[in-house]
């Protein structure tokens, strides 16, 4: 049996920044890819934290509630979480500084990563989406106009993500991408920026890349028509 770890993409980003926020995965399933990841929900209904194969909702409000079962998602990164590298950064780090030390580490590895960043994080500030009528609205037209961004001065927590090497930009945001779950797992979103006040990081090297196609009715049309570069760098 392989045993490489395999990181499993539902559907494509060009898909979901098009709209394509129909459902793809029923989120009881989601578990069979692994117990940890990141992604949104049906009609893009809040942001989605999978830590120790527990399923969190983040509200348009920041608050955060566990997935229900009849739930699916259009779009999410999952991976069965087994990290080859813990690291102890200095107290205090800025998001930005952090990124960009590890960063360089794993452009040196060049192909995806889980990213977990565990501990005490001071001027949190992240964002959350509301659900979605039809016909959908491009990612970018949501973020831009229906976002909801919330500060938290402190908390402690858990930074959940992915890193992907510049070669797969069409396939996922290259760079992190990170979502934030409180410590009581009570509030969260798409993680903007915070300053780690003291805690750890632990990475895992993904060398396999394993991706479910979206049913054709749920790409909208309009999705070949390479609406990415732009979308992703204004959404993300
Ligand atoms: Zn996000």
């Amino acid at each position: 049996m392989d045993r490489q770890p395999v990181l499993t993409q539902i559907s494509t980003m060009d898909a979901l920044m098009s709209g394509g926020y129909d459902p793809v995965v029923p989120v009881k399933d989601l578990h069979r890819y692994g117990d940890f990841g990141i992604g949104t929900y049906e009609r893009l209904d809040g942001e989605m934290v999978m830590l120790n194969d527990t399923l969190f909702q983040i509200l348009l409000d920041g608050t955060a509630r566990t997935a229900s079962i009849p739930d699916s998602t259009p779009f999410a990164v999952i991976t069965r979480f087994q990290p080859d590298t813990v690291l102890v950064p200095g107290k205090g780090m800025p998001l930005d500084s952090l990124k960009n030390g590890l960063g360089r580490i794993l452009a040196a590895r060049g192909v995806p990563c889980a990213v977990r960043i565990s501990g005490s994080f001071e001027n949190i500030r992240t964002r959350s989406v509301p659900p979605q009528a039809k016909p959908y609205p491009p990612l970018d037209e949501v973020v831009a106009s229906r976002q909801k961004i919330t500060d938290t001065a402190a908390s402690t927590g858990d930074a959940v993500g992915t890193w992907f090497p510049p070669c797969m930009k069409n396939i996922n945001v290259p760079g992190f991408h990170m979502h934030f779950i409180s410590g009581d797992r009570k509030t969260g979103g798409h993680l903007f920026d915070c300053v780690l006040a003291g805690g750890r990081v632990e990475l895992q090297t993904i060398g396999q890349f394993h991706m479910i196609m979206p049913p054709f009715a749920a790409v909208p049309a309009g999705a070949d028509t390479d609406p990415m570069k732009k979308t992703t760098e204004r959404a993300e």
